[in-house]
């Protein structure tokens, strides 16, 4: 950890101290803020009452205190401080013109921790105030900071979990506390001895802290636990994420005085509002989850909550699963046909993901490319089926057919840095000619960084690759879209077609997509076509290429080669 860092942690995060200064007579008033303005956030009050209000909604550190008030006496103020749980800690030093032994002794006694001296002697006052406050400032530190590994402790830890749930109860946001427990510690501490265990949980509080934000609070319970508190969650899957993050740092080796050391942790989570509503029964909560993570193997997280533990594992078992799956090679890409009607010719193929699951059966990229899209896996995946789709098209088109290949990207494979050259190696590779593939995007795509979008879409254009708008009509469609990219196709989404015959509103919009096609001289393919009825009244709109059931399914490539030899399709 930086030295930077560790300082912050140990400083109490480098505040500025909160000076309060209670003085009834203008002048000294005016001179010990002057004297004191660069040390800290100064505020003022000239009687007891005032002070008391001010000190509950500023909290000072330090306080400079008349003793010869009028109405409330120094001493009475001070005696209020040290009663009240939330100012007694509070660091007061009298002011007086008075130089009495009684006077003195009494607010010794009352809680003062010294004294300043009227007529003010700014050096010696200055110097009083500049020992205080940093004393101060140590004491604060001790008392919320565990001292091995510089940390919060259990108390601040406290002090943050009231913070976070008084803000998530105003914003109605969720707060999550993780609580980590280290696996078969003490053991390693007791055969090892304590050096090497302080030296562990030292570093261990680093890694915590590297896979934090800043806005989280990573403490150290004592012994082996350690709490992370989240005060702003997105979803109980970035919960999960994290968690898992926590995991892998803590998995990788350490290395203390050369010997090398695997650890492993437990780890429970609770959540605001779902577990508990209060600070202590989150952790309570979270303790329990932990000693679950314990019982089912040690080495992994648990939510206190069945139901976000049931939901979030799914996913990660997917996600592990198609990791795997990417490894083994199971994913295969299958080809759906895109015709020209009128002729009953294939002119075109959309390449579709396909995950051969383990008892055979296919499942469906509408449930797994989002999550793939979510872990960055859709960038091995999608490069995967562009080659494949690129390398099976070289093929076709060596066979001697006529065929564009049509390749869906996700938004997240688009705002890759590499990606140009990406589709740039997969027509090298293959030897596939950069006319004969297109690309699919949404509108979702267009819509995001706009210029580098234009850039991109230029630069795939000079290439001589195709761009296809795919399900037009169902994100943001704006014409100002076509007028600004340069796109070759567009495909009106299956929904419209579906529902084009019964539904008046569907027909409408789907005659609009024509005429913009036209109007902007762009290539029309009309998806999800099941029916003959839907490819007639197709065509009396003037939409002339279809992609559906009623033609082919998405299959498999030895299949596609088939349906292209036995020369399309018997409807008339
Ligand atoms: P999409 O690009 O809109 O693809 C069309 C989807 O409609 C395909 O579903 C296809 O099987 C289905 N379909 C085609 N004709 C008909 C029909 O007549 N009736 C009905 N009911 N459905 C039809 P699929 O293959 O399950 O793909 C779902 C979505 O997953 C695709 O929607 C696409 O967004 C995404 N996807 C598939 N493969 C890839 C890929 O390689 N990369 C990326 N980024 N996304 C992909
Ligand atoms: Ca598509
Ligand atoms: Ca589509």
């Amino acid at each position: 950890m930086s030295d930077l860092r560790q300082q912050l942690r140990t400083s109490g995060m480098g505040v500025r101290p909160t000076i309060l200064i209670v003085e009834d007579q203008e002048i000294d008033a005016l001179v010990l803020r002057e004297m004191v303005r660069d040390l800290g956030d100064v505020y003022l009050a000239s009687d007891g009452p005032s002070a008391l209000a001010l000190a509950n909604q500023h909290k000072p550190d330090l306080v400079l205190l008349d003793i010869e008030l009028d109405g409330m006496s120094g001493f009475t103020v001070c005696k209020a401080f040290k009663a009240d749980p939330k100012l007694c800690d509070t660091a007061i030093i009298f002011v007086t013109a008075h130089v009495q032994v009684d006077n003195e002794l009494r607010a010794l006694e009352t809680g003062g921790i010294g004294f300043i001296h009227k007529p003010l002697n700014a050096q010696v006052a200055r110097a009083h105030i500049k020992v205080h406050l940093a004393l101060h400032e140590a004491a604060k530190r001790l008392a919320n900071h565990d001292a091995l590994t510089g940390l919060p402790n259990r108390a601040l830890l406290q002090d943050r979990t009231e913070q976070a749930l008084q803000k998530a109860r105003r914003n109605n946001t969720r707060v999550a506390m993780l609580l980590l427990d280290l696996d078969n510690f003490k053991l390693l501490n007791d055969s090892l001895g304590h050096s090497v265990g302080d030296a562990l949980l030292k570093d261990v509080a680093d890694r915590l802290e590297e896979v934090s934000r800043s806005l989280d609070t990573v403490s150290r319970q004592g012994g082996d636990e350690f709490v992370v508190l989240l005060p702003e969650i997105a979803s109980f899957d970035a919960v999960g994420d994290f968690a898992e993050r926590l995991l892998v740092a803590i998995n990788s080796p350490f290395s203390i005085k050369g010997s090398r050391y695997d650890l492993s942790v437990s780890i429970g989570i609770s959540l605001y509002p779902d577990d508990a509503h209060d600070a202590e029964s989150l952790y309570r909560h979270a303790d329990s989850a932990m000693y679950q993570a314990k019982v089912d193997g040690r080495n992994r997280y648990r939510f206190f909550s069945a139901d976000i533990e049931q939901s979030t594992r799914g996913r990660h078992l997917l996600e592990q699963h198609m990791r795997s799956a990417l490894d083994a090679r199971v994913f295969e890409v299958f080809y759906q046909a895109k015709v020209i009607a009128d002729e009953n010719k294939i002119v075109g193929m959309e390449a579709l993901l396909r995950w051969r699951g383990e008892d055979d059966e296919l499942i469906s990229p509408a449930d797994f490319i989002p999550l793939a899209e979510e872990t960055g896996l859709i960038i091995p995946l999608g490069k995967y089926v562009l080659q494949q789709a690129c390398l099976d098209a070289k093929s076709l088109i060596d066979q001697g057919a006529n065929i564009i290949v049509s390749v869906n990207i996700s938004a997240v494979q688009f705002r890759e840095e590499s990606f140009l050259q990406m589709v740039q190696d997969s027509l090298q590779i293959s030897g596939l000619k950069s006319c004969f593939l297109e690309l699919e995007i949404t509108e979702g795509v267009l819509a995001k960084n706009i210029q580098r979008t234009q850039q991109l879409l230029s630069s795939l254009r000079t290439m001589g690759v195709r761009i296809a708008l795919d399900d037009f009509g169902t994100g943001y469609s704006s014409l100002t879209y076509l007028k600004s990219f340069p796109l070759d196709v567009l495909k009106i989404d299956q929904g419209f077609v579906r529902d084009m015959l019964v539904d008046k509103s569907d027909a409408v919009i789907v005659d609009a997509i024509v005429r913009i096609s036209q109007a902007f001289e762009l290539e029309l393919v009309a998806e999800g076509v099941e029916t003959l009825e839907q490819v007639s009244a197709l065509q009396s709109l003037g939409c002339r290429i279809m992609q559906g059931y009623l033609y082919s399914k998405p299959i498999a490539y030895e299949e596609f080669v088939v349906l292209l030899h036995s020369g399309g399709f018997g409807f008339k």
